[in-house]
């Protein structure tokens, strides 16, 4: 069973790629940013009181994050694996995941760490647009939508996230320093962090994930 955590700094292509495991595996694609920008769309009380926090590229409370975890983890749909992309982001989350993860039967087992040298970064996310609608990733230089600004799937104007710019981005990029990068010591302890260089470009680092994954059955 692949229970996957999706790691890596902003921009180095986590949703992208988290978009075909799941198809691949059939398992759900997870993304507690989508959840939070969810919310903050629908205009409900945690869509409002995450919206300032999100916009400027800080973290949302291990607490929130957790609780929205911990819920969507539970359904029915995540009983033969799933995968994380964006969660755990701190060491608190990581340590609460521990337990929670035991306690609702969905213990992670596999930390899929997609890294990525820092001056390639900030243009794969000032080149990125997103489907506001579907969720689907694109990137105006090498992952362009069939008709340019529209989404391939549903038909929807692409749209570049209000965080997606350089300012917002390196915020991101000190927290991912800061809270996040720690995780990937936590997790080696484990003994279940696998490493992707993704500086080769988004098809080379399919590539290198689908044998490593393909391995594994
Ligand atoms: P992402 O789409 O993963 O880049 O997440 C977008 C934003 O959502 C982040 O910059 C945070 O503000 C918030 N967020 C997403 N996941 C988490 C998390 N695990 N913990 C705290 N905040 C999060």
């Amino acid at each position: 069973m692949l229970n996957i955590i999706l790691m890596g700094p902003p921009g180095a292509g986590k949703g992208t790629h988290a978009s075909w495991m799941a198809n691949d595996y059939s398992i759900p694609h997870i993304s507690t940013g989508d959840m939070f920008r969810e919310a903050m769309k629908s205009g409900s009380e945690l869509g409002n009181k995450i919206k300032d926090i999100v916009n400027r590229g800080d973290l949302v409370s291990d607490e929130l994050t957790c609780a929205l975890v911990r819920e969507r983890l539970s359904q029915p749909d995540c009983a033969n694996g799933y995968l994380l992309d964006g969660f755990p982001r701190t060491l608190a989350q990581a340590e609460a995941f521990a337990t929670m993860g035991e306690e609702i039967g969905r213990a992670p087992n596999l930390v899929l760490n997609i890294a990525c040298p820092d001056e390639l970064l900030i243009n794969r996310i000032i080149t990125r647009r997103v489907c506001p609608k579907c969720g689907a990733g694109y990137n105006i230089i090498n992952l362009k939508p069939k008709k340019e600004g529209i989404c391939d799937n549903c038909g929807t104007e692409l749209i570049q996230r209000k965080d997606d710019n350089e300012e917002t981005f390196k915020l991101r990029l000190a927290n991912y320093y800061k809270s996040t990068a720690p995780l990937l010591d936590f997790y080696k302890e484990k003994g279940i962090l696998h490493e992707f260089d993704s500086s080769g470009g988004l098809e080379h680092t399919k590539k290198t994930i689908k044998e490593f994954l393909g391995g594994l059955q």
